[in-house]
C-alpha cells in the first residue's frame, strides 16, 4: 500500500480539525474585548438596526452550523464490511473492532492453526488484533492485492 495513501482519509480529517480550531482560535481571540465596546455601540443604536442587526447574525449562525454539519456529513468515511474488515470507498482496509486504518501488512501465524503457518494479514494498531482477510469460498486467509481485485469487481 502506498504510504501516502494510506495516510490520506487521515489527512483531510487533521486539515478539517485544524481549520475548525484555527477559526475558533482566531474567533475567541478577535472578539474578547468585543462585549465591553458591543455594549456602548448598542447604546447608539435604533431599535429597528439593533434587530435587523441581531436577525442577521442570528441567520449567519444558522447557517454556520447548517455548513458545520454539511461538512461533517461530506466528510465522513463510510465503511462497508467484507471479507471479514471494514472497507472504505477507496479499498483501504479497517479494523472491525476500532475502526483504524489498517496498515501493518505482514504475514502472522492463525491461532487456531497448529502447524503455525504464516498467512497475509494486518495487525491493527489500534486494539493489536491480528486480523486476516477471509473469503466464504476459501477456507485460508487470501491476500490483500486479491481481496481488493474482487472488491473492485463487485
Ligand atoms: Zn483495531
Amino acid at each position: 500500500m502506498n504510504h501516502l495513501q494510506s495516510i490520506k482519509p487521515m489527512l483531510k480529517e487533521w486539515i478539517v480539525k485544524g481549520g475548525l480550531g484555527a477559526i475558533c482560535t482566531i474567533l475567541v481571540w478577535t472578539y474578547t474585548d468585543v462585549p465591553a465596546l458591543l455594549l456602548s455601540f448598542v447604546q447608539t443604536l435604533s431599535l429597528p438596526i439593533l434587530s435587523k442587526l441581531l436577525i442577521g447574525t442570528g441567520l449567519l449562525f444558522l447557517l454556520a452550523i447548517c455548513v458545520i454539519i454539511l461538512l461533517g456529513i461530506l466528510l465522513r468515511n463510510k465503511l462497508h464490511p467484507n471479507f471479514g474488515l471494514l472497507w472504505d470507498n477507496k479499498g483501504n482496509p479497517y479494523c472491525p473492532s476500532c475502526e483504524k486504518l489498517l496498515t501493518d501488512y505482514d504475514v502472522y501465524a492463525q491461532p487456531e492453526d497448529e502447524y503455525h503457518n504464516l498467512f497475509p494479514g494486518f495487525k491493527c494498531i489500534g486494539c493489536n488484533k491480528i486480523l486476516f482477510i477471509k473469503d466464504a469460498n476459501s477456507p485460508l486467509p487470501i491476500d490483500w492485492r486479491e481481496a481488493k481485485k474482487r472488491l473492485n469487481k463487485k
